[in-house]
């Protein structure tokens, strides 16, 4: 089963912070790619890839121009398609759907084009009120998968600790 993201429209110098997190937030809860559209941001890429190098992978960090054709070739791929939207059924209705299949997961920017409501498998929602697409992601990835506990060719693992911090080199 394979999980994966693909965050719409990023825009440099707007967004960095925020798709930053999204990609650390996929990373996290268990999904082993991220596909981001809009601008290409090297510099975003760079550092999602020493996160990993450092605490632990498999996950990837792709650019894509064409969002739309992504996600059609995911289809026919057989990955069932989930769009996040506030606009969407309650998300906890659908968990059964997505048991054992291969997924891609949508979240947005501050525009979401129509076809991707229409070419989504479920347009699904956290809650009908507007949050944002790191919570969006969060809630959905832990209450599907819970947390990811298994990390390959880790080289820095935290302990975590009641007081201070600790760093364990690996
Ligand atoms: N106005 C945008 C739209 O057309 O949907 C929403 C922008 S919102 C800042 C960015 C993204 O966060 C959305 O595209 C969606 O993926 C996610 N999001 C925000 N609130 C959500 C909610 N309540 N449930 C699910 N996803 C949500």
């Amino acid at each position: 089963m394979q999980i994966e993201v693909l965050r719409l429209n990023h825009r440099i110098g707007r967004d960095p912070r925020i798709s930053t997190h999204v990609c650390l937030t996929a990373r996290a809860f268990g999904a082993s790619k991220i596909y981001y559209s809009g601008q290409k941001d090297s510099k975003m890429e760079g550092s999602i890839n020493k996160i990993t190098e450092r605490f632990g992978g498999p996950f990837e960090i792709e650019y894509t121009k064409n969002d739309i054709g992504l996600v059609v070739n995911k289809k026919k791929e057989g990955f069932l398609i989930i769009h996040l939207t506030m606009y969407g059924k309650d998300f906890r209705r659908y968990k059964n759907k997505t048991k054992n299949k291969n997924i891609l997961i949508i979240v947005g920017g501050e525009k979401v084009e129509s076809e991707f409501y229409n070419l989504a498998g479920y347009n699904l929602s956290i809650t009908n009120q507007p949050i944002s697409e790191v919570s969006a992601l969060g809630i959905y990835l832990y209450e599907i998968f819970g947390y990811r506990k298994k990390f390959s060719n880790v080289k820095v693992k935290i302990i975590g600790k009641e007081k201070g911090k600790l760093l364990k080199q690996l």
